[in-house]
């Protein structure tokens, strides 16, 4: 039986890993600041660690036998309001969240090490730019600071695993979405956000969007995310790697198909707040090598986690 550990492990994406890594038969540890919110995490064990810690990332990746591979997803991270208001915190933090657990990892003797990143690295582009590979990434310009501690992160896993010759996979992920997402309090990423305002509003209503909603962007639905990570763990992809859905929405077709899904007549008035970049449009060819697609459209995505997004409204508005 193959031993994980996978850090973040009380957050969004890890949760659905563990279920996944625990479907392969995998024992699994989790480690987090805290438990996940929603349901019990289907982790053999859990450790409550704060990963900024050196020492606790020793013991994060202390086992009698060795952990085969670490899934690193701890991060300080939220959707584009959050990303513009922490910029310190997310630098601080994360940096030393990802410092700490590579240098652990390599010294514990792990030999297969998973970081994730973010499409965040990649620059601003415009509507109908041709897609860009991995490589489009150099010469640098991410558009915020979450950006830039990622492709630190990312040089940082890439020396490790060079200099101490163990193996190192990196997913930059599009934006990913699901049930058991963050849905409110400042961290929801659009997805999430919209569904939320949605379910709170009557047929008819009118909800609130940042920016003018022309801003472009992919959303990955958590199963197809998931099933990229584990393919491209088992994988020899070298190098950072892209994971994403291939279809490209506006914020304004979003809120579009929530409506739908929701069966309500939605009006969207736009008002000033952080948009981030204009576009996205990046190749997954290289994800494609290892015959992963996305399964997943974003209205399929949608109509599995907007049922899940009204009943947390609903049990908010019981409380
Ligand atoms: P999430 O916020 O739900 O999960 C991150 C987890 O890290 C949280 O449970 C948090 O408690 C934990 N964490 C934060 N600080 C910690 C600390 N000091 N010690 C221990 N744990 C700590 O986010 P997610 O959406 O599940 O994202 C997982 C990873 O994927 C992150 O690295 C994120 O940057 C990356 N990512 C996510 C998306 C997305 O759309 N969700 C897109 C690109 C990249």
């Amino acid at each position: 039986m193959k031993k994980a550990l996978v850090t973040g492990a009380g957050g969004f994406i890890a949760h659905h890993l563990i279920k996944r890594l625990k479907r392969e038969n995998y024992w699994v540890r989790g480690a987090d600041i805290k438990q996940p919110e929603f349901s019990k995490s289907s982790a053999d064990e859990f450790k409550i660690l704060d990963l900024r810690e050196s020492s606790n990332c020793e013991q994060a990746v202390k086992h009698p036998n060795g952990f085969d591979e670490v899934y690193h997803l701890a991060a300080d991270m939220g959707g584009m309001g959050f990303i513009h208001s922490a910029a310190c915190d997310i630098m601080r933090n994360s940096a030393l969240i990802n410092i700490h657990m590579i240098n652990a990892a390599i010294h514990s003797g792990i030999k297969r090490y998973f970081f994730s990143s973010s499409a965040c690295i990649y620059r601003d582009m415009k509507i109908g730019e041709p897609e860009m590979t991995e490589e489009g990434a150099y010469p640098a310009m991410p558009d915020n600071e979450y950006g830039w501690e990622k492709l630190y992160a990312e040089r940082m896993a890439l020396a490790y695993g060079k200099q101490y010759g163990f193996t190192v996979r990196i997913a930059r992920f599009q934006n990913c979405f699901g049930p058991e997402g963050t849905w409110k309090g400042g961290r929801e990423k659009a997805p999430a956000a919209i569904c939320r305002k949605v379910a709170e509003a009557e047929d008819g209503g009118t909800i609130e969007v940042w920016g003018d909603g022309a801003a472009v962007r992919s959303y990955t639905y958590v199963d197809d995310m998931v099933d990229g990570i584990f393919r491209l763990m088992q994988s020899n992809l070298e190098g950072p790697t892209n994971i994403g859905n291939p279809e490209y929405v506006s914020v304004n077709e979003l809120v579009s198909i929530v409506a739908k899904v929701a069966n309500k007549k939605i009006k969207v008035k736009h008002i000033d707040g952080p948009v981030g970049v204009e576009s996205r449009n990046f190749s997954n060819n290289k994800i494609y090598s290892i015959c992963w697609k996305a399964k997943f459209s974003t209205e399929d995505g949608i109509r599995l986690t907007y049922p899940w997004v009204e009943s947390q409204v609903k049990a908010d508005k019981l409380k």
